[in-house]
């Protein structure tokens, strides 16, 4: 089985599409960014070291996040890695010990990001993502799936937003010439409905 990297900024839509496309291609879906908030929640060494960075919108020094994406691959295959890499080091960092076969590119411009990131709610017991605006719950500040209480995330707040931007031009955004020069990238064009780009994706990952 094929291991995938989404790609994309903070708001392209990278969780929202993974859990979808794992479920129907029965990948394995593997978010940094949830992992990090789980270690945070739980208080272990991890979060207390990762917190501050993501407090702040920053990337999580290189090599916790590849130490703990390389624990969490172990063994696996047809992974579909979201949010993860994220800077040139952990790009090559991974590629010493997963093979990627394939890269999604979710295509989608700023002022689009800041709208979504500005509207998205969280379920505080089990992550689902939802958005006032696009995706809107069945009932207003629940949980669809398990009647957890929607929040904010910390890092949503607008001006962390506008920091996260400007380090995923800086950091992240070179990923996307690097794995086109290894032949590996697809863009999707991810500024329509989530049921267009999900079936876009599914068709790129079966293709
Ligand atoms: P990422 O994981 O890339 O940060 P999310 O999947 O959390 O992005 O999506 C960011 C916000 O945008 C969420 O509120 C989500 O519900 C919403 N969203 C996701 N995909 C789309 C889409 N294609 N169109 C409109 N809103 C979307
Ligand atoms: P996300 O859920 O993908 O938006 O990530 C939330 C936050 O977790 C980021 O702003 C970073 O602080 C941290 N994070 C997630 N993935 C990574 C990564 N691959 N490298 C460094 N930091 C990360």
């Amino acid at each position: 089985m094929r291991n995938v990297v989404l790609l994309g900024p903070p708001g392209a839509g990278k969780g929202t599409i993974a859990v979808r496309a794992a479920e129907e291609l029965n990948l394995s879906h593997l978010s940094t960014g949830d992992v990090l908030r789980d270690e945070v929640a739980r208080g272990t060494e991890l979060g207390k070291k990762a917190r501050g960075f993501m407090d702040r919108g920053e990337l999580v020094p290189d090599e916790v996040v590849l130490a703990m994406v390389r624990e969490r691959v172990r063994g696996r295959e047809g992974v579909l890695l979201d949010g993860f890499p994220r800077t040139l080091a952990q790009a090559e960092g991974l590629a010493e010990f997963l093979p990627v076969h394939v890269v999604v590119y979710l295509a989608v411009g700023k002022d689009e990001v800041v709208r979504r990131l500005g509207s998205r709610r969280v379920c505080a017991s089990c992550g689902a993502v939802y958005n006032l605006v696009t995706q809107r719950p069945r009932t207003a500040g629940r949980c669809d799936r398990c009647g957890g209480e929607l929040r904010q995330r910390p890092d949503d707040a607008p001006e962390v937003v506008a920091h996260r931007y400007e380090v995923y031009e800086r950091e992240s955004q070179p990923l996307i010439e690097h794995y086109a020069r290894q032949g590996v990238l697809v863009s999707v064009d991810a500024a329509r409905p989530p049921e267009a780009v999900v079936a876009d994706v599914i068709r790129v990952l079966r293709s």
